[in-house]
């Protein structure tokens, strides 16, 4: 009997996750059918997608991107929408079986509940969604028993640990670091960077906004809280081990101090082809790890006098409720800020540190409270660091 094919909704579909998600498909045709694909502005990368993929649907979240998708489809037997709410009811259609929810920042938050509340198995690659509401996201996901499966590279390598291990309760995680591009620079040179600078990640090819949340650390931040909702840890048992070859992509230790690790080459499509052919694994083509033409593995302890992105996050998910949404909103603007030339990059850390400190503190938000905040620390962030509103 040929099997069932999964079929895919990929939020974000032209960004770099996106596309990559679409290479594990490429190779695997008689597996995973293209239901849906939705981009925020890349109209032609989206055209392109979908002549190739054939998805019922297709969104363009901007509106006066409409018109050129839907002409150039015409031809084609797929349908095109656009805005917000045209995303949100079309991951809980009954054709849909998995969301791989793959936009950039807070904006992938509401998709990504609606998908959950339609029962939508998620490939979590948007760690904002966790980061900002993640008590609310993960009792939605138990409360309609849907999967949180990580298409982070160091949550997918403990994810992977986990099972090899029977799902035995770990005692401590070890989350591993490139350290990014400013890794071996002295803070007065860091102070300096330049967007340039700060885009060229030394490892993996990331889209602007997680390549900059790199370069601060922010982004280890974010995945300490990703990790701590995920598997339930408390971020006290949660380590920061800088790792410059990124080959070792997280660790798992358990209390009998055994630890185990899930190694490879640096390439998202592993993880990405790990969670949407869960539980079976399939081929992949790419390079092979080989350990012998590395040669090393180092390790060091971050530094959180060059680089306080990562200590914020640790006092954010410390001090709970609405402050890790403040953070990652004021996080958001600054790093746009950052990228436009607006402010330096010692400006994004001080610009969260204020978010943190000016939000008004909710203890248990709600997801009203959620987007309030985010609103609230994103605006005040813009206000701080000249973006216009
Ligand atoms: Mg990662």
């Amino acid at each position: 009997m040929p099997i069932r094919k999964r079929h895919i909704a990929i939020l974000g579909s032209t960004g770099s996750i996106g596309s990559q998600t679409l290479d594990v498909i490429r190779q695997h045709p008689d597996r995973f059918e293209v239901e849906l694909l939705t981009a925020n502005t890349s109209s032609d990368k989206l055209i392109a997608q979908a002549k190739e993929f054939h998805p019922a649907h297709v969104v363009i979240r901007s509106a006066d991107k409409y018109h050129q998708v839907a002409d150039a489809l015409a031809g084609e037997d797929v349908k095109v929408w656009c805005g917000m709410d045209s995303i949100c009811s079309l991951v809980s259609a009954e054709a849909v079986d998995m969301v791989v929810a793959a936009m950039v920042g807070f904006s992938g938050l509401r998709p990504t509940l609606a998908a959950i509340r339609a029962g939508k198995a998620i490939a979590l690659a948007n760690k904002e969604t966790l980061v900002a509401a993640g008590s609310l996201v993960t009792r939605l996901a138990e409360e309609h028993r849907v999967p949180l499966l990580p298409v982070d590279s160091e949550h997918s390598a403990i994810f992977q640990c986990l099972l090899a291990a029977g799902n035995n309760r770990p005692s401590r995680l070890h989350l591993t670091a490139s350290g990014g591009p400013f890794r071996t620079w002295p803070r007065e040179r860091i102070a300096k960077a330049t967007a340039a600078e700060a885009l060229k990640h030394p490892n993996w090819d990331m889209g602007a906004k997680i390549t900059i949340d790199s370069a601060t650390m922010m982004n280890k931040g974010f995945e300490v809280i990703e990790a701590s909702w995920l598997f339930d840890m408390a971020p006290s048992d949660i380590r920061v081990l800088v790792h410059p070859e990124s080959v070792i992509h997280s660790m798992v230790e358990f209390a009998d101090g055994a630890v185990l690790a899930q190694l490879g080459c640096p390439d998202m499509r592993v993880p990405i082809e790990v969670a949407i052919s869960y539980p079976e694994r399939l081929s992949l083509d790419g390079p092979r790890l080989n350990l012998a033409a590395t040669g090393s593995l180092t390790f060091e302890e971050a530094d959180p006098e060059r680089f306080p992105c990562l200590g914020l996050a640790f006092e954010a998910i410390r001090r709970g409720g609405n402050v890790p949404c403040a953070m990652n909103a004021a996080n958001e603007a600054a790093v746009k800020a950052f990228l436009q030339g607006k402010i330096g990059f010692y400006d994004i850390a001080e610009t969260v540190s204020s978010a943190m400190d000016e939000v008004s503190f909710v203890s248990e938000p709600s997801l009203e409270d959620i987007f309030d905040t985010n609103r609230e620390a994103y605006d005040r962030a813009c206000a701080k660091t000249g973006l216009p509103l």
